[in-house]
């Protein structure tokens, strides 16, 4: 049956009752007046469930709606959650730092805030992946995520830059807190034990790695942006590795310097 039809049949019912009655009417087989009162309530009792139907059907179009409306929005935040994060390490990835670090730094210019950022690389992780396998590299590269994210506030912003490197943003921090924030993390790795699964076999020492460290603080140039502290720690980072790995570098003007406390 035509879909319109079939929404239709209070209306239709009480059309045809309201015709019956009045063909019953004017043939004498039920009084007259009895006829047309009847007629007419068939007529409204029709109307009304016509009424009814239509309002039912619109709250039940409305509900799926609002049902579809709130499914899409929860995928859509659960889509920005996964354009955001890194999926190995949960952290953040390197485009959510950036739109992070782009919205402090013009806070930290404007008002003449402190801002840091360290950059940290794993030294020699190649190793790690060769003498443990990809999976136990994976793990490593999770467990320093996890000690970074610990032993930093949770207002600084800890993200994965990409393979075995990470970028933090320190707010409110100026050059010195950045030195110490960096040297904690640096020990903190430095004292890490990696055991997972097999590796490394029974009887062995757990697997150590160090990382290297690169810092940079604002305030930089007004014509700079907020790469330019990212540039500078990682170029601090790169002096950190060529002056031999596990250590912290600072950017100056005039070239990196070691901050680095020899270990206790
Ligand atoms: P350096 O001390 O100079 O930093 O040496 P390195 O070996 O750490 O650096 P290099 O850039 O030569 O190698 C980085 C390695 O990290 C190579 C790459 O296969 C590995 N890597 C990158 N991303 C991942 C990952 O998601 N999982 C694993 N298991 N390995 C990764
Ligand atoms: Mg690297
Ligand atoms: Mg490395």
């Amino acid at each position: 049956m035509n879909y319109r039809l079939r929404q239709s049949w209070p209306l239709i019912s009480g059309v045809v009752a309201a015709t019956l009655i009045l063909v019953l009417a004017f043939t004498d087989a039920i009084p007259r007046d009895r006829g047309i009162t009847l007629t007419g309530l068939a007529l409204i009792a029709g109307l009304a469930s016509q009424l009814v139907l239509v309002n039912r059907d619109g709250i039940v179009r409305e509900r799926r709606l609002i049902s579809i409306t709130t499914d899409l929005r929860v995928v859509t935040a659960e889509l920005e959650r996964l354009a955001t994060i890194d999926p190995l390490t949960g952290l953040r990835n390197r485009r959510a730092f950036f739109a992070v670090l782009s919205a402090e730094f013009r806070r930290a210019q404007r008002y003449g805030r402190d801002l840091s950022v360290v950059m940290i690389d794993i030294d020699d992780f190649k190793r790690v992946n060769d003498e443990g396998g990809h999976v136990f590299g994976d793990y490593v590269l999770t467990a320093t995520a996890r000690t970074l994210a610990d032993q930093t506030r949770d207002s600084d912003v800890v993200a994965r830059y990409g393979g075995e490197e990470f970028v933090i943003m320190l707010p409110e921090t100026n050059e010195d807190g950045a030195a110490a924030v960096a040297e904690k993390l640096r020990r903190a790795i430095e004292g890490l034990e990696y055991r997972s699964g097999e590796f490394p076999p029974a009887g062995q020492p757990a697997y150590r790695v160090t990382i290297s460290v690169g810092t940079a603080s604002g305030p930089v140039e007004e014509t700079q942006n907020e790469t330019e502290l990212v540039k500078r720690a990682d170029r601090a980072l790169y002096a950190a590795k060529s002056a031999g790995k596990n250590r912290v570098h600072r950017w100056t003007p005039t070239g990196s310097v070691e901050v680095t406390q020899p270990s206790a």
